[in-house]
């Protein structure tokens, strides 16, 4: 039986662009922005810096879904030492501003414009991210009806404060939506336990390893198109 799908939902990053270059890039040059100004700072390994992150979610615990915080928290750490006052909060602030806009300069997969544009004709379009990549930021935001973040949702997929978020919003139903993202677990599982259609999209040609039945599965978006043409109406 074929489910009549009024809504579909995307994830961003690693969905709509390949993220890691991108947030690779931009995190570089942010770093190297602040020690221009203050001289070279200890940046730690990535264990140091998930250590750091649970010591802000103690103090503040909006630190969880709110990334941009995260982030502008671990820039202040990490320049600690600068003063005065206000010569920190200003390059903090400068220093997120520089690392927002470069991470937003992403390179669309092939075909996303064109299956987007072409969606949007005949389905509501949503975001659904766990990122702080905001999409109509982008010539295509203008093909989507919202967006939510985990800034919005106050949570993380696979939790499904994103999905219940979309409901509320477009008033429907669960078995009435399909989301289309690259992760196994906050994607497909997040989405499929809520009874959501779900279309993975697998363009590094990864092995399924959960423990219910793989999805559709599609790794160019110039193949999105038909793929719903064919099996959904
Ligand atoms: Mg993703």
């Amino acid at each position: 039986m074929t489910k009549k799908i009024k809504l579909i939902t995307f994830d961003l990053d690693d969905t709509l662009w390949d993220n890691m270059p991108t947030i690779t890039r931009a995190e570089i040059d942010t770093r190297k922005w602040i020690e221009d100004r203050v001289g070279k700072i200890e940046w730690g390994s990535f264990e140091d810096f998930l250590h750091l992150r649970e010591e802000l979610i103690l103090e503040d615990e909006s630190i969880k879904w709110d990334i941009s915080k995260l982030r502008k928290e671990i820039f202040r750490r990490k320049i600690n030492h600068v003063e005065p006052e206000k010569f920190k909060n200003d390059l903090v602030n400068n220093a997120f501003n520089i690392f927002i806009k470069k991470r937003h300069e992403v390179i669309l997969f092939d075909g996303v414009e064109t299956a987007i544009k072409e969606l949007s004709k005949k389905y509501q379009l949503g975001i659904l991210t766990n990122g702080n990549a905001d999409i109509f930021k982008f010539d295509i935001g203008k093909y989507f009806n919202f967006s939510i973040s985990c800034l919005e949702a106050k949570d993380s997929k696979p939790n499904r404060s994103h999905f219940d978020k979309a409901k509320e919003i477009t008033k429907i139903n669960f078995n009435e939506m399909l989301h289309i993202g690259d992760h196994q677990i906050n994607d497909i599982f997040g989405a499929f336990n809520l009874g959501i259609e779900t279309l993975w999209f697998n363009n590094n040609n990864e092995k399924w390893n959960q423990n219910f039945a793989k999805p559709l599965e599609f790794s160019d978006w110039n193949n999105l198109v038909p793929i719903l043409r064919n099996n959904y109406e």
